[in-house]
């Protein structure tokens, strides 16, 4: 089956297990994820399982991709901050419903190869840095103080303190928090200024490292 046929039916699989965002469906639609993926897993790109990628980090799955956009409740005008950049697919959907999107990953050789396919897939509203996200987004271009929207795709063990200071006002924010290989999937809104706090289901992501102090 072609790729694309094979889109659409991820896409009909996403809706049937519960994704209502139609902006998230349309990206689901539209990127394609075998350009993010290992050649020799090319095959697999559309399965609803993650997938390895280089330096045994992974390519999350696409309905817990698809869960944590659908929470982010994505506007076409938000700016969002991506913490593990990996493959780069994820920027992609993210980059597809929204204005801007910046985008931290520790390991340079995974933020390289995703710059590459992403300028090859023809984004350019995604700006790039390579280091510890858990510091937020500093020293890099464009200076922004604070973002609309956070998206964290790895395993945090707590949340760290520099990303929720980064959270605009009226702003959601989505992490996976847990002390071991399985963590509980969080929602933060900033609401009047204060931090709110909801859980959603289990999950499992590879770790979030912490190199800044
Ligand atoms: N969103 C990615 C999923 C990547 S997996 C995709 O669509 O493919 C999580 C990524 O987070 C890994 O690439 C890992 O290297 C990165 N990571 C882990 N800790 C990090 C940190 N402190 N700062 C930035 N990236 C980190």
């Amino acid at each position: 089956m072609r790729f694309e046929d094979q889109r659409q039916l991820l896409v009909s699989e996403l809706r049937s297990d519960g994704i209502t965002d139609e902006a998230v469906l349309k990206a689901f639609g539209s990127v394609a994820r075998e350009h993010y993926v290992l050649p020799e897993y090319q095959i697999y790109a559309y399965r609803n399982k993650p997938l390895p990628i280089l330096d045994k980090q992974t390519i999350s799955q696409p309905l817990m991709i698809a869960l944590m956009l659908q929470h982010l409740e994505l506007m076409a005008d938000d700016i969002v901050l991506e913490i593990g950049t990996g493959s780069g697919y994820e920027a992609a959907l993210l980059a597809s419903i929204t204005k801007e999107v910046c985008t931290i990953e520790r390991i340079e050789s995974l933020s390289l190869s995703a710059q590459r396919v992403l300028r090859e897939d023809g984004f350019r509203n995604i700006y790039f840095r390579i280091g510890d996200g858990t510091s937020g987004w500093q020293k890099a271009y464009p200076p922004y103080k604070e973002f609309s929207r956070i998206i964290v795709s790895a395993g945090a063990d707590m949340i760290p303190e520099k990303l929720t200071a980064q959270l605009a006002e009226g702003g959601i924010m989505v992490i996976p928090v847990g002390p071991g290989t399985t963590q509980s999937l969080l929602k933060i809104t900033r609401q009047n200024g204060e931090l709110l706090y909801s859980e959603h289901g289990a999950c499992a992501f590879v770790p979030l490292i912490r190199t800044d102090t």
